[in-house]
Formats: C-alpha cells, sequence, structure tokens
C-alpha cells in the first residue's frame, strides 16, 4: 500500500508558456517573472489536497543542455513556483526535473547533452517521486499537456490524464485509452481525479 499522489507535468499545465509579443516568440518559464500560474490550477490542486492526495512535479527542462539559460536561473524559478503555490495554500512534496537532453550543442551544457532515464516519455522521474514518497501506483496520477506526459505516466505504471484547453494536441486520439478523458480545463480534471478517491 501507500499514499494516493499526482505528479504534474510544469509548462503549459501548472504555468502558461511565455510569449513575447515583440518577437513572437514561445518558450518556458527561465524567471520568476515569467511565471502566469494557469486559471483553475490554486482551487484544482487545493481540491486534491483536501481530497488525500500529495502532490509533486515532474518537468522536462531542457534549456541548460540547449544553452538557453543557466541552471540557476531553473532552481530560482522553481523555488518561485513553490512560493507562489504556498502562498495559496498549494504545497508540492517534490518536484523533478530532468536537465537532459540527447542532442549535441556546443552553446549549452555537454555534462547535460546525454540520454538519460528521466526525460518524459521515459519514466524516470515518476518512478524516483514514487518510490521516495510512498505513492500507491494503483492511486496515482500523472497530468499533463503532452503526449509524452501520458506516456511516462503508462510506462510508470500510473493513470494518465491530459489537460488541454484547445483539443488541437497529438494525444486526443489516445483519449479513449485515458483512465480520465481529455478535458480543457484542470480544475475539472482535479475534480475527476479527486472522485476516485472518495472516503467510505
Ligand atoms: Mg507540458
Ligand atoms: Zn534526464
Amino acid at each position: 500500500m501507500g499514499v494516493p499522489g499526482v505528479i504534474f507535468d510544469r509548462d503549459g499545465t501548472l504555468i502558461d508558456f511565455v510569449r513575447d509579443e515583440e518577437s513572437g516568440a514561445v518558450f518556458t518559464a527561465f524567471h520568476p517573472s515569467h511565471l502566469r500560474i494557469l486559471p483553475g490550477a490554486f482551487e484544482g490542486l487545493r481540491l486534491l489536497l483536501r481530497s488525500g492526495f500529495t502532490l509533486a512535479i515532474a518537468t522536462n527542462q531542457p534549456g541548460v543542455a540547449k544553452g538557453h539559460f543557466s541552471r540557476e536561473a531553473i532552481g530560482r524559478t522553481h523555488d518561485a513556483l513553490l512560493q507562489r503555490f504556498k502562498d495559496e495554500g498549494v504545497e508540492f512534496a517534490a518536484v523533478e526535473a530532468c536537465l537532459h537532453h540527447p542532442v549535441e550543442n556546443p552553446d549549452g551544457d555537454r555534462s547535460l547533452q546525454v540520454a538519460c532515464d528521466c526525460r518524459k516519455p521515459l519514466p524516470g522521474m515518476l518512478d524516483r517521486i514514487v518510490s521516495s514518497l510512498g505513492f500507491e501506483r494503483a492511486r496515482t496520477w500523472m497530468v499533463g499537456d503532452a503526449l509524452s506526459d501520458v506516456l511516462a505516466g503508462e510506462a510508470a505504471g500510473l493513470h494518465s490524464a491530459l489537460v488541454r484547453p484547445d483539443r488541437r494536441c497529438e494525444a486526443c486520439p489516445l483519449s479513449d485509452t485515458l483512465t480520465t478523458a481529455v478535458t480543457g480545463s484542470i480544475l475539472e480534471l482535479c475534480r475527476r481525479i479527486a472522485q476516485t478517491q472518495t472516503v467510505s
């Protein structure tokens, strides 16, 4: 046995991508000022905590390996992210970030340019969280916005669920195989997951 858990992807699931209106560039947050918590996330995660779930984050962050930003930038951004959630009554028990990327790139940190076992869709981060927090896989969920999140969840023997606001996703054909259907609202998704854990 163990405790029920929900492991969240970061970008596109808990926080929005960053859009630079001047250049049109879209990138992932690497500074506290970039953080835009997606609507419904605070309320949904508070509901999960009240329903007895322990929460964690598992995020691919290949930007250091690619030379886009520093390892310290990720640390500062995650500290700020955790504080923002804590201020709203939501605590995460673990944060795992895969900093690796398998493609060689002279601009990036070469020590991170490796084929690892933690970059989603591989289940390495999820397995570490499950063992360190004592999650029961049959009552634990991986929630993300991409096919790689679903595949990582399935590889780790967890339930998987997708949150996609626009339904224009590559993983939508998979939705029939998901325990929880694709939904555009993280709050709605959290409500459905909470219902799986009703105390009798
Ligand atoms: Mg994502
Ligand atoms: Zn990795």
